[in-house]
């Protein structure tokens, strides 16, 4: 019994010992004010403590916020219908205006008919629906660098445009929804300056819906398995 207890006694402070020494170096950084320990960020005190004795405990990962785009659900069989182009949020304003549907162009005379997908030039670009790609024609007359991408989906009613795009698709294709349909063509050279997006069109019954209600944002919760989330 004395013999357990002493062994006992020497474990604890073995243990504590070894938290002190493994535990100062964490504490001298935050009260430096120097960098967390990077996987650190939005873990509580305590799990930080637990982290620094054993590096190797398992704890929950820390939760971060993502955006996810959630298209709505037209035919109702419980999956979205809709897929937002880039994956991007819409451009909000630059020298060229704002990016949302109805934003006033060429000094009101008309309004904006899409809504602009920020993207990277030449990242992949989403089917918006699913469907047969009807048409590929040109953003501008007597400029053959920017074309768009036309799908009709028959069974819903809905045509997408998606403007800008490097077709990676023919006429007559039948396309998934989300399937990659091409490239983001860069609009450096025709709006110098310009947010480059992917400018989505979307019709009914031959009328403009705004995107924005089709493609809606949501916030989750997610682990955060990488320093960028
Ligand atoms: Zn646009």
């Amino acid at each position: 019994m004395q013999r357990k207890t002493w062994k006992g006694w020497r474990s604890a402070l073995a243990q504590t010992v070894g938290l002190v020494l493994v535990f100062t170096p964490v504490a001298a950084l935050a009260v430096a004010g120097g960098p967390i320990p990077q996987g650190a960020a939005g873990q509580s005190p305590m799990a930080r403590l637990i982290k620094a004795v054993n590096p190797k405990a398992n704890l929950p990962a820390p939760m971060v916020s993502k955006i996810v785009w959630n298209g709505l659900d037209i035919d109702g069989d419980g999956a979205g219908d809709f897929v937002n182009p880039t994956g991007q949020a819409p451009r909000l304003h630059d020298a060229f205006g704002y990016g949302e549907f109805g934003a006033s162009r060429d000094g009101g005379s008309r309004h904006h008919e899409g809504v602009d997908y920020r993207a990277e030039a030449d990242q992949a670009v989403a089917a918006p629906i699913s469907g047969f790609v009807t048409k590929i024609g040109y953003a501008y007359g007597g400029d053959t660098s920017l074309k768009f991408v036309e799908i009709t989906n028959p069974a819903i009613g809905y045509v997408a445009r998606a403007f800008y795009v490097d077709p990676g698709v023919a006429v007559g294709q039948a396309v998934r929804l989300g399937e990659t349909i091409g490239t983001v063509a860069s609009l450096q050279s025709h709006y110098p300056g310009i947010t480059d997006h992917v400018h989505l069109e979307v019709m009914k019954s031959g009328e403009h819906l705004n995107a924005e209600t089709l493609i809606v944002a949501r916030t989750i919760k997610v682990k955060a398995t990488s320093a960028n989330g």
